[in-house]
């Protein structure tokens, strides 16, 4: 329960300042593995966004588990007469300030390295590692064992922590399902500061909860992940298409054969001039006399990217296993493009933009992403409406759209997906340059996502945002549809005072144990 007599009866006229000043100065004496810092906290109020930026009191840099089980069990014990609030931050590469907290504590997870990474061999490997672990180390240390996890995110400097409260999707969700489909087990802190284990057999409604749960149920703090053996190579593959519907047909062909590629992505490009040729740093033209003959000037075309892993000493197979799985496609035959790269470099292969985007000073600018979950029945409304009428060009950044099998992704999870069997991801990738007031500018792309967003939000579409962001309640009850009362009643249970990730804004701090 509450311990609101804790606060009552030693100050009983304590006004709100008054006991966010007791509060911060209790914060300040409290004994921690790791530290507590109530200066230098710009950092917890920034994120890959760029657009919300909103200060701390407190940044926690936990050491151990204890720490963050404490500091949640004295915010938890302020009660109702606090507005304090805390707010875990894995890499800060959300996009609205989801891992903010005004005034509040923000917990900085990547200080907690406690237990070491501990692999398990055998039929069914996995890795126990810290959330506050970033998947690049978590791909290195485990390929020193052979082994590799099944399910990735396009960009690896992220957090453990960070995407399972999402959902963790890439190219390889068709077959493994998202990131929260491939973890065995949590150690999750609630928000009433108790260190919970939660797997499907044990506390399963938690561990529901806290997959896709927007950083609402809980901290995590360790998680158990599936690993398989790991290639060494992949080839990987771009060609082009011209038409949206023989362009899909491939996708889903793809994501629905049994034998397939390992990765299935794709992308929109719009009136991009040299396209082909800004390729031939990176890959080679299966037909280069007539990939110079191709010009993608004025055109609206989809780009089909695919991989296959392999082993060095199979190379002759998965030649003749990629010729075969090609010739089933579509696509425009004088754009075919391949590479052969290693798997990490595979995998890690948006971190060679940002190297260069960092140097020409373009990686920290305003990102104002927009993700959509599309369902296969509305695909081509969707593509018509979207890119015949609103969006006229793709230069602020890429944008990403591929099918997935929604039955190889975990039910009863916090995540919402659309209904239909297959989805599509949509990924509006833009980067706003600062100081432009031209197509590549803040205004004109979030004006552009407004109108994006107010089509998509026809109910008949069924259409749902992924790495949400709402402003009110009402909002996100429509987002979550008939499994609000389930996310409310989880809130309830696990966070009752609505301390964790305010920056989600989905509840207000006290308002769902008034309720309750
Ligand atoms: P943060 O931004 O720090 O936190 C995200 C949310 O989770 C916050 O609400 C925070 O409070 C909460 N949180 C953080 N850690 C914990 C924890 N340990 N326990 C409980 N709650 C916690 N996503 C995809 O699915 N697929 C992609 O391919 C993909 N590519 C991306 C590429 C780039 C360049 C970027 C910037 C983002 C990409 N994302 C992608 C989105 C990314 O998965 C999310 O933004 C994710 O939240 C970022 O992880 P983070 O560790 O920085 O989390």
């Amino acid at each position: 329960m509450v311990n609101r007599e804790h606060l009552c009866s030693n100050h009983p006229f304590a006004t709100p300042q008054t006991i966010e000043s007791i509060a911060h100065s209790a914060l300040a004496e409290m004994r921690f593995e790791g530290r507590i810092s109530f200066e230098n906290l710009e950092f917890a109020a920034r994120d890959f966004g760029n657009r919300y930026h909103l200060m701390p009191s407190a940044v926690l840099h936990p050491k151990s588990v204890s720490d963050i089980s404490s500091i949640l069990r004295y915010v938890y014990d302020l009660g109702l007469s606090s507005e304090l609030k805390v707010a875990a931050r894995g890499h800060g590469h959300s996009l609205e300030g989801q891992a903010q907290a005004y005034r509040g504590v923000v917990i900085s997870m990547e200080s907690l390295r406690a237990p070491e990474m501990s692999f398990h061999g055998g039929k069914h490997p996995y890795v126990d590692v810290s959330a506050g672990e970033l998947w690049i180390n978590i791909l290195h240390e485990s390929l020193k064992q052979g082994l590799t996890p099944r399910s990735w995110t396009d960009y690896l400097r992220l957090t453990v922590g960070g995407t399972l409260s999402n959902a963790g999707i890439s190219g390889q969700a068709f077959r493994h399902g998202p990131q929260i489909n491939n973890v065995h087990q949590l150690q999750v802190v609630t928000g009433r500061g108790e260190v919970v284990t939660c797997s499907d057999e044990q506390n399963t409604d938690l561990f529901h909860a806290v997959l896709g749960g927007l950083g609402q149920f809980g901290i995590i703090t360790q998680a158990r992940i599936a690993l398989e053996p790991a290639p060494k190579m992949v080839k990987w593959i771009r060609a082009l298409y011209s038409d949206f519907s023989t362009f899909a047909r491939d996708q889903e062909h793809l994501i629905s054969s049994n034998n397939s590629f390992d990765y299935v992505e794709g992308f929109i490009i719009i009136n991009r001039t040299g396209l082909l040729n800004n390729w031939r740093s990176s890959f080679s033209p299966k037909d280069p006399i007539q990939a110079d003959q191709f010009n993608s000037d004025g055109k609206l075309l989809f780009c089909l990217e695919v991989a296959k892993y392999y082993n060095p000493r199979e190379s002759d197979n998965i030649d003749q296993d990629i010729d075969t799985l090609l010739s089933e496609l579509s696509y425009i035959r004088s754009t075919l493009f391949l590479s052969e790269v290693s798997y990490v470099n595979f995998l890690d292969r948006v971190h060679v933009s940002e190297v260069k985007l960092r140097e020409e000073g373009l990686w920290e600018v305003p990102h104002p992403w927009l993700n959509l979950l599309v369902p296969r029945s509305r695909i081509h409304e969707f593509v018509a409406e979207v890119f015949g009428n609103i969006v006229k060009d793709t230069s602020s950044g890429p944008v990403l759209i591929y099918p997935v099998n929604k039955a190889r992704w975990k039910s009863g999870t916090s995540l919402i997906t659309p209904d239909d069997d297959v989805f599509y991801l949509i990924a509006f990738l833009s980067s706003a340059m600062p100081s432009s007031t031209g197509k590549d500018g803040l205004k004109h792309i979030l004006s552009q996502n407004k109108k994006i967003l107010s089509f998509s939000q026809r109910p008949y579409l069924g259409i749902k945002q992924y790495l949400p962001h709402y402003s009110t309640e009402e909002e996100w009850e429509a987002h979550f549809g008939p499994h609000w009362e389930v996310f409310y009643r989880r809130k309830l249970s696990y966070d009752p005072l609505a301390i964790l990730a305010p920056g989600q804004r989905i509840f207000r701090r006290g308002m769902a144990y008034a309720l309750q």
